[in-house]
C-alpha cells in the first residue's frame, strides 16, 4: 500500500535518517542554547564526536526538572525571533510545561497528525469533531493542524458541551471523533440516553491524552455502533499527541521513527531492558528546532513490540503507554498503578469500565476504597465485593474495600479522568 504522508525507507535507510538527526540535533542543541551546552559539556560530549547511534547511550538525560529550570522557555535552542508559538502541557504533574515551536516544528507537528489520520483509514470526506482542548494545550491545535493537512473537514468544538456535540454529531454527521476516552465515554452515554444513535454517522474515533482499558473502548464502541477506534500516544514535549498511532491491525502503535528515536530503559539504572520487557520511554528528536530533546525521559512506561506488523506498514512499534511512573502509588509498601486496579476490574463482567481508588488514613493506617460502577443492566450478587477483594490480594497482594456504586454515578470527565483520590495526608 503506498502512503501519502509516509516516506519509503528500509531498515537502513531508516538508521540512516537516524544518525543524521542525531548528528544534527546534538549539534544544535549544544550550539542553540546554554542549557543543553552545560549538561553536554558536564558528560564530556563533543558534538563532532557522534559517528554512530551507539553514542545515543552516553548521552545525559533530559528531565521534566530541565523544563522547568529554565521556564518560561525551556530549553531554547534557536533564536527567539525563529519562535512562532507556544504550547504548555495540561500539568497533570506540577508546574506547567512550555514548549517552543519554530515553523518547521509546526510542519512537523501537522504532518505527524496528517499520518494518524491516514493510518486510521480517514478521507478527505471525513468530518472530524475535534473535542479535545484549544488554546495552550497541544491537543486541539495539533488534530486540526493535521486533519487540514491531511485534507479532511475539521470541526473544532473543543472538549465538553455536550448539547452541542450532539447537535453537530446529528446536524453535520461527523464520522471521526477526537477525544479522550473519557470525553468518548461521555458523548456516548448521552447518545444512548437521547436516542440518537440513528441520527449521527460516526464510524471513526481516535483516543488519546490518557489510558483507557478494554472495557471502556468496547462500551464506546458498542454504544456507538463505531468501524473502528485507535489510540493516539503523545505528549507536549514531542510537539503533542500523534507520535504514533495504533494502525488497523490493532497490533500495539507505530510510531515516527524517521522523527524520533525511542529507548526504553529500566528507570532503575536507565539501562534498555529486556526485548520486548515494559521500561521507561525515553525520547531523541531527530529535526525539532525551537526545543530539541537529548534523551528525554517520558515517565510514561511501554514496550517494543518486536517483528513486522501485519497491517505491512514498514515503521516499528511500542505498546500502549501502559501509565506513567507519576501514577505508581505506595500502599503500605506495595507500589501500585491504578492500571493494575483496572485490569483486575476488567474480569468482572457486572462491573462498568468506571473506577475511582480512595487512599485515606485511619488512626495512622492507610486504607483503600475502590468505587466500582455496576453495569447498566446487569444485576450484582451480594458475594460480588468480597471476589474482588479477593482478587485484589491475589493480583496486587493488598487488601482493598471495594463498593459497587450504580450506573452514572462515578464522576465523568471532559479530559483526563482522575483515577485516584489520595487522602492520606489530610487526616490521621
Ligand atoms: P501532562 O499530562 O504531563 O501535563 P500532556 O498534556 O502533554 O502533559 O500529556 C502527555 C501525557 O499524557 C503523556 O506523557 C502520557 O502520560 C499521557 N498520554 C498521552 N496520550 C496517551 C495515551 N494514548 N495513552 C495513555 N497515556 C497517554
Ligand atoms: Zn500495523
Amino acid at each position: 500500500m503506498k502512503y501519502r504522508f509516509f516516506p519509503t525507507l528500509s531498515e537502513e535507510e531508516l538508521r540512516e535518517v537516524q544518525l543524521q538527526g542525531l548528528k544534527w540535533t546534538v549539534n544544535h542543541a549544544y550550539s542553540g542554547s546554554k542549557q543543553y551546552k552545560q549538561k553536554l559539556k558536564a558528560a564530556g560530549i563533543e558534538p563532532q564526536a557522534i559517528s554512530s547511534l551507539e553514542d545515543l547511550q552516553h548521552l545525559p538525560f533530559t528531565t521534566v526538572e530541565d523544563l522547568r529550570e529554565g521556564y518560561p522557555l525551556p530549553l531554547l535552542s534557536v533564536p527567539e525571533e525563529e519562535v512562532v508559538r507556544i504550547h504548555a502541557s495540561s500539568g497533570t504533574t506540577g508546574k506547567r510545561k512550555v514548549l517552543a515551536y519554530t515553523q518547521k516544528d509546526i510542519d512537523i507537528f501537522k504532518l505527524m497528525l496528517a499520518r494518524c489520520f491516514e493510518l486510521a483509514g480517514l478521507t478527505p470526506l471525513d468530518r472530524v469533531q475535534i473535542a479535545v482542548g484549544y488554546g495552550l494545550w497541544t491537543a486541539g491545535a495539533g488534530f486540526q493542524l493535521g486533519c487540514e493537512y491531511f485534507g479532511a473537514m475539521a470541526i473544532p468544538i473543543g472538549p465538553g458541551n455536550l448539547d452541542m456535540q450532539l447537535q453537530l454529531l446529528t446536524d453535520f454527521q461527523s464520522t471521526c471523533l477526537c477525544s479522550t476516552a473519557s470525553m468518548a465515554l461521555l458523548m456516548a452515554e448521552q447518545v444512548k440516553k437521547n436516542n440518537l444513535l440513528d441520527k449521527i454517522n460516526l464510524k471513526k474515533a481516535i483516543f488519546g491524552a490518557e489510558p483507557h482499558t478494554p472495557k471502556m473502548r468496547k462500551y464506546i464502541e458498542e454504544t456507538l455502533n463505531l468501524e473502528d477506534t485507535f489510540d493516539i500516544p503523545g505528549m507536549t514535549e514531542m510537539y503533542g499527541p500523534g507520535t504514533g498511532l495504533e494502525c488497523k491491525a490493532h497490533e500495539g502503535i507505530h510510531y515516527w521513527a524517521d522523527l524520533f528515536i525511542i529507548e526504553i530503559l529500566d528507570p532503575s539504572n536507565l539501562k534498555p531492558v529486556a526485548p520486548g520487557e515494559v521500561g521507561e520511554m525515553v525520547v531523541t528528536s531527530l529535526c525539532k528546532e525551537a526545543v530539541p530533546l537529548i534523551r528525554y525521559r517520558t515517565r510514561d512506561l511501554t514496550r517494543f513490540i518486536p517483528g513486522k506488523c501485519s497491517c505491512g506498514l514498514n515503521f516499528p512499534r511500542h505498546d500502549r503507554i501502559l501509565g506513567r511512573s507519576d501514577d505508581m502509588f505506595i500502599f503500605r509498601g506495595v507500589n501500585i498503578y491504578p492500571g493494575q486496579i483496572a485490569n483486575v476490574l476488567e474480569e468482572f463482567p457486572e462491573l462498568s469500565s468506571e473506577y475511582q481508588i480512595r487512599l485515606y488514613r485511619q488512626q495512622g493506617l492507610d486504607f483503600m476504597e475502590i468505587s466500582v460502577e455496576q453495569k447498566e443492566n446487569t444485576s450484582i450478587s451480594e458475594n460480588l465485593p468480597p471476589r474482588i477483594e479477593q482478587k485484589i490480594k491475589e493480583k496486587i497482594l493488598v487488601s482493598a474495600k471495594v463498593k459497587i456504586v450504580p450506573p452514572l454515578a462515578l464522576p465523568r470527565s471532559f479530559g483526563k479522568s482522575k483515577r485516584l483520590l489520595d487522602e492520606r495526608n489530610g487526616e490521621s
